[in-house]
């Protein structure tokens, strides 16, 4: 059934427990945690508990989850004092965009310069 753990799903083991994650903030429906392989000094991901595999998926199913997952975004730049220098919610989908975990996540980055466009 739509948004069901999944068994061989890397963020669904995160929210369940059974993988170890650096979670900086928790909700009902949401998790943030620090990203494995930092791209900036401020690097960590927002994802729904409940699994979807994008984020449009996600919207489309469940809106006020996905807007719990941007508003938990915004609450992590406010934590971690990186709006002032300005940061980027990045939601890549699909492979070709670099997507390598399909359970829906943001990517929440600052902490330094962010070049536009990215690459
Ligand atoms: P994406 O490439 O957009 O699908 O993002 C997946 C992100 O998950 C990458 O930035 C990885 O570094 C990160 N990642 C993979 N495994 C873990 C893990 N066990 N804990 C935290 N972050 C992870
Ligand atoms: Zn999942």
């Amino acid at each position: 059934m739509a948004g069901e753990p999944q068994a061989d799903c890397l963020f669904c083991k995160i929210v369940a427990g059974a993988v170890p994650a650096t979670v900086v903030r928790e909700t009902g429906t949401t998790i943030a945690f620090r990203d494995i392989n930092p791209q900036a000094p401020t690097h960590v991901l927002v994802i729904p508990k409940a699994h979807y595999p994008d984020a449009a998926s996600l919207a489309a199913a469940e809106p006020g989850i996905a807007a719990d997952v941007l508003a938990e975004a915004g609450r992590v730049a406010a934590d971690e004092k990186i709006e002032e220098l300005g940061y980027r919610i990045v939601l890549n989908t699909g492979a070709g965009a670099g997507q390598t975990v399909f359970h829906a996540h943001a990517h929440v980055l600052g902490g330094r310069g962010l070049e536009w466009p990215p690459g």
